[in-house]
């Protein structure tokens, strides 16, 4: 449920059938069927570009859907379920900062026509709905949402647009589960046992997700502060410590895999990355959607029965399109 496609393709925007091309082989051999793809804006083109920008990563998706085949943007269950069906790969767009929207709650039902199905309020960064948790164990803003952001939240209910809670600060958190009546999800995100910044999300807020029946995508990127303890075998403990917390009903899969972009960027941009984030840890074997397969070896190797690895790999993400779109 997280995967950051748009901004790629928005880069590569003078080129034709980009996802074919570069992404289509690694989803196959992955046997990938559907992917929530982020709108996320960066930093150089905030703040007056942070509207068209947002709607020409979407237009790309338009585009890109056009000459691939494989591929269908879909906006309720009955669309991801046909998708399914024709084994067509099922894209949901996906919202990561909700900088394009600014301050008018009038553009949310613009992006909803769309296609745009989840909305994370923010990423690290604060904006006019909230404030994002930080790369560290404390010091994220003490803040909760905005009055912006709360409005946010409840006009997406009444929409049906996916609450996301990856990123958000810990007092964000509890604002928006205060005000949610809907299963919420964190579409990315990792535990603090293992790697604990405010960034990720503590037992308390798996609790807090578990009782509400949502659910929890975990992230390949920050498994650990340490490149020697980023392994697939360590992914699949932070499944099983989400599961053991709540019920393996209450996790799933986010890889959030972006080693692709990280690997175009200059020096520069990386060691920016470094000193405002961190820097991430790719796991060797499971890198890109090509190595989803290595995941369910592994899964059936820690003792998961293949009930609970149907939930984890479809049915639990399922299950929230079910009750959202
Ligand atoms: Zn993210």
């Amino acid at each position: 449920m997280h995967f950051d496609l748009p901004m790629d393709l928005y880069e590569k925007r003078k080129r034709e059938n980009v996802f074919e091309t570069e992404f289509f082989p690694e989803f196959e051999a992955g046997n990938i069927n559907l992917v929530g793809v982020a709108i996320y804006i960066e930093d150089r083109y905030l703040k007056e570009a942070s509207l068209r920008v947002a709607l020409d990563q979407i237009a790309r998706l338009y585009a890109e859907t056009n000459v691939c085949r494989q591929l269908a943007i879909c906006r309720s269950q009955r669309e991801i379920q046909k998708a399914r069906e024709q084994g067509k790969i099922a894209l949901l767009i996906t919202m990561e900062g909700a900088e394009p929207l600014g301050t008018d709650l009038d553009l949310l039902r613009i992006f909803y026509e769309l296609g745009i199905r989840s909305i994370g309020l923010t990423h690290a960064r604060s904006n006019a709905a909230g404030h994002g948790g930080i790369f560290a164990s404390t010091g994220s803003s003490p803040q909760g949402l905005a009055e912006f952001g709360r409005n946010l939240v409840r006009e997406c209910e009444a929409l049906g647009v996916i609450i996301d809670l990856a990123h958000i600060n810990p007092a964000g958190f509890n604002d928006i589960l205060s005000i949610m009546t809907r299963p919420p999800i964190v579409s990315h995100t990792n535990v603090r046992r293992y790697y604990d910044i405010e960034r990720n999300i503590n037992d308390d807020q798996i609790k807090m997700i578990g009782e509400r029946r949502g659910v929890i995508g975990v992230n390949s990127v920050l498994v650990s502060p340490k490149a020697e303890q980023s392994t697939l075998e360590h992914y699949v403990d932070h499944i099983e410590h989400i599961a053991n917390l709540i019920g393996v009903d209450g996790v799933a899969i986010g890889f959030d895999f972006f080693e692709f972009i990280y690997r175009q960027w200059p020096e520069s941009a990386k060691k920016e990355l470094a000193e405002k984030f961190t820097t991430p840890h790719f796991i060797p074997d499971l890198r890109n959607h090509s190595h989803s397969r290595n995941l369910t070896r592994k899964l059936i190797e820690r003792g998961f029965n293949d009930e609970d690895i149907e939930k984890i790999l479809r049915k639990n993400w399922l299950r929230i399109f079910e009750q959202w779109l």
